[in-house]
């Protein structure tokens, strides 16, 4: 059992597809382009296990930077798209590179470049490229583009194919999409935050939690670890839901106010219409209706895991008080960074264990038992001891 949803499970439904067949084969990269190769670790098949190889990336043209990758975060959607378990909505075009949590420096710009010098701290989240004249673009919600480009296995409009992910040595990506670290963030800490702690991010900041709100977090992994930092630091009180009692200390470290485990139903009675709002983390199947039932008027629950089947909503739970159920996936640019703005002022990052790409399958299977605490992160460097 999962208890920590993922970014994509969400998008498997959501509007920002695109047929893959208009794009992905496109057999006439831009002539102009000239391209280098660049060690990576690929899966190629949906049983085969990641390993070492090489992949071609684009030197950059006026608006690109290129990154010289430090530190990818594993994310849940990772393991989806390598076993192709979203083959239905968004099938996985092999080799398939995965990672979208993706902390480097920059080593080179294009001519146009002003956002990023060479030498930034810099970050890739879900997204490389968008059409940027719709109006979901214009608002800045970029994760919400019709014609979005996610980070791995999306269409690649300058090289054909799809595009390649985090687990690699560098990556070019056009500078709207590229992101500010602050200095003072741990790179490896920070990695997680470009999709665990965007999606839950936006998700606070759009129902306004803060002061004088009473916050749960449902599921205490990557994306509640992170929603619990959130919601504490930007001041409103925290509960964190979680079927392990032996998780109660470590969601006090993180900052919950209380913590209630969900199968105890006198712990749960206890919050019955008080909370304004939750944030389900949970991609298991679980009892929404338990949940909805904490909710004070006009209180507001919203997805960010996606239990492969759909959730059981009573109607009452929602006539009750003129609840909302809502969901959000990832954010846009803008509020990408500040997020990691807010991260630098209140010191945050996620709790990561770092390992060596060497390790990846293996993190894998331990990702599949919620082995980690509460991200895992793979140090780059180690890709050099790579043949090449
Ligand atoms: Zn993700
Ligand atoms: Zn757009």
């Amino acid at each position: 059992m999962h208890s920590a949803g993922t970014c994509l499970e969400a998008a498997a439904g959501g509007p920002t597809l695109r047929p893959l067949a208009t794009f992905a084969s496109d057999p006439f990269p831009q002539p102009s382009l000239t391209i280098f190769q660049t060690k990576a670790y690929a899966a190629a098949s949906a049983t085969a296990k990641l390993a070492s190889t090489r992949i071609p990336r684009r030197d950059p043209t006026a608006r690109d930077v290129q990154i010289e990758i430090l530190f990818c975060g594993i994310c849940h959607s990772d393991l989806h798209s390598v076993r192709n378990e979203w083959s239905s909505v968004m099938p996985t075009t092999y080799p398939i590179v995965p990672g979208h949590e993706i902390v480097g420096r920059v080593t080179k710009v294009g001519a146009a470049v002003s956002k990023h010098r060479v030498g930034d701290l810099v970050a890739v989240g879900c997204l490389v490229d968008a059409d940027r004249t719709c109006p979901q673009c214009k608002r800045d919600h970029e994760n919400f583009c019709a014609n979005g480009v996610f980070t791995f296995n999306a269409p690649d409009a300058h090289l054909g194919g799809v595009t390649y992910g985090g687990y690699s040595q560098s990556i070019v990506v056009d500078e709207h999409f590229v992101l500010r670290v602050p200095k003072n963030l741990d790179p490896a800490g920070a990695a997680p935050l470009l999709c665990a702690g965007i999606t839950t991010w936006s998700p606070l900041r759009h129902w306004g939690v803060g002061k004088g709100k009473k916050v749960g977090i449902i599921g205490l992994g990557g994306l509640g670890h992170m929603g619990v930092k959130f919601a504490h630091a930007l001041g409103a009180h925290t509960v964190v839901f979680t079927t392990s009692a032996n998780k109660r200390d470590d969601a006090r470290r993180l900052g919950a106010d209380e913590v209630v485990v969900s199968r105890n139903a006198d712990e749960m009675l206890r919050h019955v219409g008080s909370f304004d709002f939750l944030l389900d983390a949970v991609s298991a199947d679980h009892d929404i209706n338990a949940y909805l039932n904490l909710l004070t008027n006009d209180g507001t629950m919203v997805l960010v895991g996606a239990p492969e089947k759909p959730l059981n909503v009573s109607a009452f739970s929602l006539l009750m008080g003129r609840r909302t159920l809502a969901g959000s996936i990832i954010g846009g640019i803008a509020e990408t960074q500040e997020m990691l703005d807010f991260c630098g002022q209140h010191g945050i990052t996620a709790d990561v264990e770092v390992i060596p790409i060497q390790k990846v399958n293996e993190a894998y299977e331990r990702v599949l038992r919620s082995d980690v605490k509460y991200r895992f992160c793979i140090d780059m460097a180690s890709l050099q001891a790579e043949g090449s």
